[in-house]
């Protein structure tokens, strides 16, 4: 799913929510949006750090790229290939926002955002047969990886 359509899910979601809940606040709702929005953000860390490239527009084609050539292998080909690693997906992230939330419960805003984002992803996913390892936990994928190819690297 791309970041335009998380942004409009994302604030139709935190609309219903702001409706339903008028205490969450404007600062709340924006969380929420955000945060829906900017989980992604380690695709991109992700594309940076294994590159070593800096380029938001470079980072964006790569996904692009590698998503067209992973939709033109066969399913037995999918299954020796990943696209990365999320390493604010799945659950380790929300365990450590819900530790960081007895502190500053304004981190249960990024949490619902980060959930709302992650059951967006499972949909998506889903409906295009994609592996759905990101969303269960950074440990998983790290072993879920392990003896597969980067899609780039995939020949
Ligand atoms: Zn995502």
């Amino acid at each position: 799913m791309k970041p335009l359509e998380h942004l409009i899910f994302g604030m139709v979601f935190a609309l219903i929510l702001f409706v339903i809940f008028p205490q969450i606040s404007l600062i709340g709702f924006f969380l929420i949006v955000a945060s829906t929005v900017l989980i992604d953000v380690d695709h991109y860390i992700y594309y940076a750090y294994t590159k070593k490239d800096w380029s938001l527009k470079n980072a964006y084609n790569w996904f692009i790229k590698n998503g067209k050539k992973y939709h033109k292998l066969s399913e037995n080909q999918k299954k020796d290939i990943y696209f990365g690693i999320c390493f604010l997906h799945g659950i380790e992230a929300i365990i450590i926002l819900f530790a960081f939330s007895f502190y500053f419960t304004f981190f249960l805003f990024i949490i619902t955002g980060f959930i709302f984002h992650q059951f967006l992803d499972f949909i998506d996913l889903t409906s295009r047969n994609l592996s759905r390892y990101k969303l269960i936990s950074l440990t998983y994928s790290l072993f879920y990886t392990k003896n597969k190819k980067l899609i780039e690297d995939y020949n």
